[in-house]
């Protein structure tokens, strides 16, 4: 009998695999669990959903994330609920964030008189945590624990199918998407056009992608990046893995802004943004300046990661651009990013590599508010400017030697300037050792060094 049973319920999960075609494991059948129950063994059902809330999606709003988690939920038959949510308000603790978890989610509760209470819930662990990103992209989705510990109603049963989009509707999805306009946009433009549309924002999210992946065709996206580069007629190099067909680097550069590089060789500004992909690989950027204080983008690369070698390779490659093979830029601005600042020593030696003052200045401003006591702030703030600010040597020293008088009672703040920036980094940012680098060159740079 036991030996049936088995062979009944390994029938049942085939059967069940059809239905919860994304699920890994799938409920035993309700015969068996009731009899594991009666011995007093825990159910082994286990069904995950994780795939289904696997996003790299970034939402605008809290309820943009509530909307999209919720309908996600109805697709896959979980009823999800909030089990806490909380606003940042500045006090400790409080941060912007929403769990979810699955309605099944807490223990039985025991009543008062000892019994167990006729509730459904039984400590399911489904749990999903919601955050803004750091980088400050959206609100980020992050699947906890996909599991749920009981058996899901069949995915199939019911389940109607009056939110799917019309061929006029996805030709709408199509024409906005391609002007970049928001999912979120997309949808209320959908219920203005069309006033019987019950479509929800998974549907539009999904048709989005169903485009992408019809423009890019058979090509992976790297190869699709790459016959853009070609298409638009790029100067383009590329590095691959040893032996292997994994790209490591790729830089291109468009031929307008090589001619303007080649016109305009003085001053480049270079720097990295996160922002731009879902492998949160960084995009790192070289900008030129014209004479009449116009940027321009001179070109883009992506990086397998941010160290010296991998600047190297790139700054090479930006070398190879210059017509005359003698030229290079004479000012390179950039941030605090030492792997790109001793690439910058190795492949340009003649360049002057500056320090961006803006961001040294945010970095320094956070750590005063860190260490320095409210009514000092202001005051101190204005004696580091004039430290930066210094025209010689001399009148470096002496605003030094005030900053470090006002400063006896924050030494964490004091030797955070001197050991982080000053000491070795005064060269490239101060303007007693700068205006010289500056009067050689073009005075259109203070607009950066400002
Ligand atoms: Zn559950």
């Amino acid at each position: 009998m036991d030996k049936m049973q088995k062979r009944w319920s390994w029938c049942s999960i085939d059967v069940e695999v059809e239905n919860f075609r994304n699920y890994t494991f799938t409920p035993l059948a309700p015969e068996l669990l009731q009899k594991d129950f009666r011995k007093g063994n825990l159910p082994q059902v286990c069904v995950d959903v994780t795939d289904a809330f696997m996003t790299m999606e970034r939402f605008g709003t809290r309820e943009e994330v509530i909307r999209w988690i919720k309908e996600v939920g109805i697709d896959n038959k979980v009823t999800v609920i909030i089990s806490r949510s909380d606003t940042e308000t500045g006090k400790r603790g409080r941060s912007n964030k929403i769990i979810f978890g699955c309605d099944k989610g807490e223990k039985h509760k025991i009543s008062d008189s000892g019994t167990q209470s006729a509730s459904k819930k039984c400590g399911c662990p489904f749990k999903i945590r919601s955050t803004p990103a750091k980088d400050g992209s959206g609100w980020k989705i992050d699947v906890k624990c996909g599991l749920h510990n009981h058996g899901l109603p069949d995915r199939l049963e019911g389940h109607s199918f009056i939110d799917r989009l019309t061929t006029y509707e996805k030709q709408h999805v199509a024409d906005l998407a391609k002007r970049h306009v928001a999912p979120r946009h997309i949808l209320l433009s959908l219920q203005d056009n069309y006033p019987e549309n019950v479509t929800r924002i998974t549907q539009v999210y999904k048709h989005k992608s169903v485009i992408q992946k019809e423009i890019r065709g058979p090509r992976s996206e790297i190869q699709h990046l790459f016959k853009l580069i070609e298409d638009a007629g790029y100067v383009y190099w590329s590095r691959k893995k040893d032996d292997l067909e994994v790209v490591r680097e790729i830089f291109w550069a468009h031929p307008d802004s090589v001619k303007l590089l080649n016109i305009f060789p003085i001053v480049l500004v270079m720097d990295s943004t996160y922002k731009t992909n879902k492998y949160r690989q960084p995009l790192f950027e070289i900008v030129g300046m014209t004479s009449t204080e116009l940027t321009f983008a001179v070109g883009f690369a992506y990086m397998e990661s941010e160290q010296t070698e991998n600047f190297c390779w790139v700054l090479e490659k930006l070398k190879e651009l210059f017509v005359k093979k003698d030229m290079c830029p004479q000012v390179i601005l950039t941030d605090r990013d030492l792997a790109l600042m001793k690439a910058i020593e190795v492949v340009f030696p003649s360049s002057i590599n500056l320090l961006c003052r803006f961001h040294i200045n945010k970095n320094v401003g956070a750590k005063c508010k860190q260490h320095v006591v409210n009514d000092l702030q202001k005051a101190i703030d204005t004696l580091w400017m004039e430290v930066v600010w210094a025209s010689d040597e001399v009148e470096y020293g002496q605003r030094l030697h005030q900053l470090e008088q006002a400063c006896v009672d924050c030494s964490g703040f004091i030797n955070y300037v001197k050991d982080t920036w000053l000491t070795p980094h005064r060269h490239r940012f101060v303007g007693a050792w700068i205006n010289r680098v500056l009067h050689l060159g073009n005075t259109t740079t203070n607009r950066y060094v400002l």
